[in-house]
Order: C-alpha cells, then structure tokens, then sequence
C-alpha cells in the first residue's frame, strides 16, 4: 500500500463527522467565526534525524517548525501546540532541559503557547507535535482549477543537497543550516490565504506535494525547470559535488516552502503586495504532470513520477 492507497483507506475506515478530517494539511473544522486548524507530525530518530546531526535545541525548534508549517500551509494562525516525547534512558537529565530551551525560544519566536502533552522513556528518541491554529478562510490543496498559476515562495533543493553534505562529513555549510533550521512561511501564508485557490507546503519534495495538490484539485500540470528558483551558489556546488541537481531540485524534499495555485487576475493582485514568490508554471485540464526544460519534457520517470496521475485509474482498467 503507498501512501496514497493508505490515505484512502483510513478516510473510508474512519469518516469524519465534523468537518475536514484526513488528507490536507491540516483537519478543518468551524468554531463560530473562524475555522480550527490541528495538524501532527511525527519525528523518529535514525528515522527522520540522527542524534549525531544537530543538537537537541535544534531537533526541538525543527519539530515545531515542521508542524507550523502545515498550519502556514491552510493559510492559517498557529496558536497552540501538544507534544509527546520518547526519551532513551541514556540521555541525560541536561539533554532534556537542552530540548526544551529549544522548544521554548522556537516557541517565542513564532509565537506558539505548549498546551499540553506526554513523557515516555523509550529506546529511541521520538517528538512527536500536534498544533492548533485557526482561520478565517482556509485554503485547502483541492481549490485548484485549470488555468491557474502554479507558484512557489522560495527556492528547493536547498535542504537536501544540506543533507548530502551532512551525510558526506561536512558540518559547516548554509545549506546544513537550511536543513536543520526550516522556516516555516507563516506571513506569507496569511497572505497567500487572501489570494490563492489552493495550497500545500514543500514537505516531501516539489513533485511530490505539487503531485498531491493536482491529485486534491483533480488537474494537471505543466511547470518550467527554468523557472524554479535555486538558493545561492547551489548550481555551483551540485556541479563541483557532482549532485544531480535535478533531482535534489524536484524530489529532495524538506524545503517548507509553500507552493500554491492561483488565477491569473489574483496573480496580479498578489503582485502588488510586493510578497516574494515565483511562478512556476500553469495548470491543466489534462491530468498529467510534465515538467519542461526549455519547451522540451524533462524524463520524470526516474523520480518515481511516470504518469503520476493517471497510474491509479490505468490500472483498475
Ligand atoms: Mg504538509
């Protein structure tokens, strides 16, 4: 079963009765006047980090980092958070005062109040983050309609060719900071909430999360390998490392910028917010995903994106 098989199969087991359950970023369920926001993630060690990679300050500020960005991802306002902690018995009492510093300074900064939650000793180190936020108009993935913009907040790639450089040995590089410290894009998601039809952060990879707001909005797409913003000096450094830059650019994963669909007319009006954004390329009726490189189809296949789209009802014939 793939992930998406398994979505499926969890929103047929368990309806839910109250408003938006699973599938988007967030659960979306209205409290009078705004709607409610609640987002989880969890975080494995060996799993999703190596103790060995960051301090425990970081891997606390990493994990609220990654669940505000799914409350940013509806357009919302985070405002309160649960964690549950798994800590191995060797780690000493300083470790968990270490974490929760962490924990508390990435708290002030973007201005989240702990509510709660629970403690377990545990053989490996696990966090796992439930957040609460809230919205006037939440922008789900399934807004998205033909015609429309495809756009990004910033550049990819940056975190993964980050982790390549961890896993090879280095330590010191911007880009090891970009994968340790994500920014999740809270005011641009406030923003983007007043203009865009549809939303999604960059959790997994561009195609991937680009494949999975398609999917929501029942479109295609057709998206420039041009016109995807890179960080700084990252060309330069794929080529020296010899890094398939491509791949770390459309599959690397773990950017948390926010990529969304818009019309034409709001386009022009996001524009003159003077907001920083990138439009990548446009959707189609045609539900399929082809990425061009100067006008050309780029091969996709060997990312695992053959025909994303079509794959599922291909098979049932
Ligand atoms: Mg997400």
């Amino acid at each position: 079963m793939d992930e998406r098989q398994f979505v499926a199969y969890l929103k047929d087991k368990f309806p839910f009765h109250s408003g938006l359950g699973i599938g988007d970023d967030a659960s979306v369920v209205r409290l009078g006047k705004y709607f409610q926001l609640i987002s989880t993630d969890i975080l494995i060690e060996d799993i999703h980090f190596r103790l060995q990679d960051l301090s425990l300050a970081e891997l606390a500020e990493k994990s609220l980092a990654v669940n505000i960005s799914d409350i940013a991802a509806m357009g919302g306002q985070a405002q309160y958070f649960y964690i549950g902690l798994g800590f191995p018995d060797g780690l000493r009492p300083e470790a968990l005062r270490a974490f929760f510093s962490g924990l508390s300074r990435a708290a002030k900064k973007w201005r989240v109040d702990l509510a709660g939650g629970d403690y377990s000793r545990s053989k490996k180190m696990f966090i796992a983050v439930t957040i609460v936020g809230q919205s006037k108009k939440p922008v789900l993935r399934s807004g998205a309609r033909p015609g429309d913009w495809i756009a990004i907040t910033g550049p990819t790639g940056g975190s993964a060719l980050g982790l390549k450089l961890l896993l090879a040995g280095e330590q010191n590089s911007p880009f090891i900071r970009l994968h340790k410290r994500p920014k999740p894009q809270c005011e641009k998601g406030l923003l983007l909430a007043r203009y865009a039809h549809a939303m999604i952060d960059l959790s997994d990879g561009l195609l991937l999360d680009l494949s999975r707001l398609l999917q929501a909005s029942g479109v295609g797409a057709e998206i420039d390998y041009e016109k995807l913003p890179v960080p700084p000096h990252f060309r330069r450094l794929c080529r020296q490392k010899n890094y398939a830059e491509k791949e770390l650019v459309l599959a690397g994963g773990e950017d948390y910028q926010l990529l969304f669909a818009i019309s034409p007319l709001q386009e022009s009006r996001l524009r003159q917010t003077g907001m920083i954004y990138h439009v990548i390329g446009k959707t189609t009726k045609q539900r399929r995903l082809r990425v061009l490189e100067n006008g050309q189809p780029l091969k996709i296949s060997h990312f695992g994106f053959d025909h994303f789209l079509d794959q599922s009802d291909k098979k049932k014939k």
